[in-house]
């Protein structure tokens, strides 16, 4: 008896077992269509038996067996294993997490078929035997094809007869059609001469073989993205592939376009959530066939199939967008490490701000250290950094006079400016002077955020609207305000007090339709603004080479706050803000307006000081017992009533009780956001030093959990949570 153990995109552990008559071991990691209930669904063949614990007659057979696609690589399959224990998700779901969305579907996957036709090995072997002496014009397209891909549309000029001729021999399988690297032999720019510190980095990077972290902390325009262009070369002149990691892609075009004017003959592949199905499918297929060369990817491209993979590189390692929040919550970067351990290769974690968990390792000995202290171009040098003390002053719009005199001394210098506030909209806050009604959100527990241009009030969390009421619908009183400051309102207010200044705001409004945020780049590139007003998107990976200015408004919320990573990423942040200021001989400036001058945070980045202060937080954090001293995990619960998910998680609690683990057990308690998007929420936490013993108690409690077969409640486990 054949037996197929087929892993399915359904929340229960699988895998189910079908009979198949034709399923091999070679089948293990194909796509399959199987019946499942009333339903067809798509699955992967993880594995083949002779036996089932199931009688034969209560197995249903696979429909189809899909020759689509190579099939899943071992490698691949013991990732998504990897992640479904320690992250205590459904094997199935882990691996459809992992693929194209066309190749989660039912129907057969056509690629298009490549634009040129190239000589497979079997035709560079063959072909020529059997060309006669005779056949002058097949003669010619076969040395056509031994030179390099020749385009559909070209054939015809070989000969008339040579499409003809060539779908003949593909019929042989002496040819195939194929996608070629973008553009062919152009001139490989000089590579710049790398400095004692990148040349050391990349002498230890490559001095082990074989499985290792090292974590790359250079400052920002140290170098570090050159670092990584130098590996790559190496990488791909030994034939090996290289996945690189990066947050967030359609912010960074630059970083793409850099690559591929380095390695212009090579095949680089984007994998990322805001490609078009058909196009993500297609280059995720060029990666795993082993025709791209390096994937350039968010995320889920930690997934990849690469059989010639010889390096991942992940840069901005520190950046929460790593971590997927919801659903299978992995972290790639994490990921990335434990694939990097399977495959034996090593693994590159960039940073100019390291998490504190990835510095700590590097700093004891678990990871290897290579710093870039100071910037690769001579002429850029750090810029300085001042505190703004507004305990004393009156602020206008938010802005202190002494920021907007120094917006525009850069304005008549002719250089840019950034005033970077992480708050979008006109400003956070309705209020009503005489009974104290602010406008809060219907459905979640959060203030809602005025929108002046459009005359709205929004929720940043649900997406929930209404237009802004013309008077207190408490009290009726008539002069309501706008509280605080947010992008709009600091654009409006440079607008009216620097008239001559060509402004530019840039935010996830101002951006919203596609094109329109490489249209601002552009812009801003081409020295079309002056003063940009900008949230995070402008902090990560830009290179501005005319921005000389930076301005901070409204850190402080960031310096005493409940949750206990908000210093690490306000920190991170603002160093990788400053560092967009003065990278290209402009001396440059930053100015933080804060109401907490002596706060540490900000006396470490007056001094350009990640270290001590990394330090400092570390020590904290190991007093505080917190990670990465100890290790977490967050059981989160949402429900219609409250009560209804901290009677879930008591009864969650006892369960985990009874196992008599020395795992730390918290009290259920109620979100900090109490309430999103119509539900109410509640977290259980547990943590302990020890990974292995949090890993074993997670593995005895939460299949317990799913037997509770609860449905008032949605409950997930939250592996390293980034927030608790
Ligand atoms: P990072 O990724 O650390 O921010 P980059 O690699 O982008 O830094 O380098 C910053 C700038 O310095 C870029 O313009 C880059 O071309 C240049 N650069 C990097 N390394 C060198 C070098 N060894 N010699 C000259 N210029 C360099
Ligand atoms: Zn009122
Ligand atoms: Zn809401």
């Amino acid at each position: 008896m054949n037996i197929a153990r087929i892993a399915l995109d359904v929340p229960l552990a699988g895998p189910f077992d079908y009979l198949a008559t034709d399923i091999t071991e070679n089948d293990i990691g194909r796509r399959v269509v199987v019946p499942f209930g009333p339903r067809k669904l798509t699955g992967i063949v993880i594995d083949v038996a002779s036996t089932s614990e199931y009688a034969p007659s209560k197995l249903k057979s696979v429909i189809t067996l899909h020759h689509d696609m190579p099939p899943l690589p071992q490698d691949v399959l013991d990732t998504c294993r990897f992640c479904a224990d320690y992250y205590q998700h459904p094997f199935g779901q882990v691996i459809f997490t992992g693929l194209p969305v066309r190749l989660r579907q039912t129907a057969a996957y056509h690629r298009p078929p490549g634009t040129h036709w190239q000589l497979t090995e079997l035709g560079s072997n063959q072909l020529q035997g059997r060309i006669s002496a005779r056949a002058p014009t097949q003669q010619r397209l076969y040395a056509t094809l031994q030179s390099g891909p020749l385009a559909v549309e070209q054939a015809q000029q070989v000969a008339a007869n040579a499409p003809a001729t060539l779908r003949q021999w593909a019929r042989e399988g002496w040819v195939a059609r194929c996608i070629p690297p973008m553009a062919e032999q152009f001139p490989l720019t000089p590579l710049p001469a790398l400095n004692i510190e990148q040349q050391a980095a990349i002498t230890a990077i490559q001095s082990q073989p074989g499985f290792a972290v090292t974590l790359l902390h250079g400052i920002t325009g140290s170098g570090k993205t050159e670092v990584y262009l130098q590996l790559i070369a190496a990488e791909l002149a030994a034939g090996r592939q290289v996945l690189v990691l990066i947050p967030e892609i359609n912010l960074t075009p630059q970083l793409t376009v850099r690559f591929s004017a380095r390695f212009p003959n090579r095949c680089i592949v984007s994998l990322h959530s805001a490609l078009a199905d058909g196009e993500r499918a297609d280059n995720w297929l060029t990666a795993q066939c082993g025709q791209a060369d390096i994937v350039l990817g968010t995320r889920l491209a930690v997934f990849t199939p690469l059989p010639r993979l010889g390096m991942i590189i992940v840069d901005e390692e520190h950046d929460s967008s790593f971590k997927q929040q919801e659903g299978l919550r992995y972290s790639a970067r994490d990921v990335a490490v434990f694939r990097a351990r399977l495959r034996q290769i090593p693994v590159v974690l960039g940073s100019a701000t390291p998490a504190l968990e990835t510095y700590h390792n590097a700093h004891t000995g678990r990871y290897r250290l290579a710093k870039l202290n100071k910037r690769a171009v001579d002429v850029a040098e750090l810029p300085i950094v001042k505190t703004i003390d507004t305990r004393r002053l009156l602020l206008q719009d938010g802005l202190s006079d002494d920021m907007v005199n120094a917006l525009n001394a850069r304005l008549l210098a002719g250089e840019q400016s950034l005033v970077f506030i992480n708050r979008r909209g006109f400003a956070p806050v309705l209020f009503c002077g005489e009974c104290g009604w602010i406008a809060g959100c219907q459905r979640c527990s959060a203030r809602l955020v005025v929108h002046l241009r459009e005359r709205q009030l929004r929720c940043h969390l649900c997406g929930y609207e209404e237009s802004v009421p013309s008077a207190c619908p408490d009290c009726g009183n008539q002069d309501i305000r706008p509280l605080g400051v947010g992008t709009q309102r600091i654009e409006a207010a440079l607008t009216e007090r620097l008239p001559q200044a060509r402004i530019l705001r840039v935010d996830r409004d101002a951006t919203r339709r596609k094109e329109a945020f490489n249209t601002m780049l552009a812009n801003i590139h081409g020295g079309k603004v002056d003063i940009l007003v900008g949230t995070q998107m402008l902090a990560k990976g830009h290179d501005f080479p005319n921005l000389s200015l930076v301005c901070v408004l409204n850190a402080d919320s960031g310096l005493y706050s409940a949750d206990f990573r908000a210093t690490e990423r306000l920190f991170s942040l603002l160093m990788q803000v400053s560092g967009r200021a003065g990278r290209a001989g402009i001396p440059g400036e930053v100015l933080i307006q804060t109401q907490f001058p002596d706060h540490p945070l900000l006396h470490a980045l007056v001094a350009h000081d990640f270290d001590s202060y990394a330090k400092r937080l570390l020590e904290e954090r190991r007093q505080a017992h917190f990670p990465p001293f100890l290790y977490q995990a967050v059981l989160r619960a949402e429900a219609q009533d409250l009560e209804l998910a901290i009677a879930f998680l008591d009864q969650a609690k006892q369960f985990a009780h009874a196992l008599n683990s020395p795992v730390d057990l918290f009290d259920p308690v109620p979100a900090a956001l109490t309430r999103l998007a119509g539900w109410a929420r509640a977290q259980l936490l547990v943590q302990h030093p020890s990974r292995a013993i949090l890993q074993t108690l997670l593995r005895n409690w939460i299949p317990q959990l799913h037997t509770l077969n609860e449905r008032q409640v949605r409950w997930i486990i939250d592996v390293d949570p980034l927030e608790v």
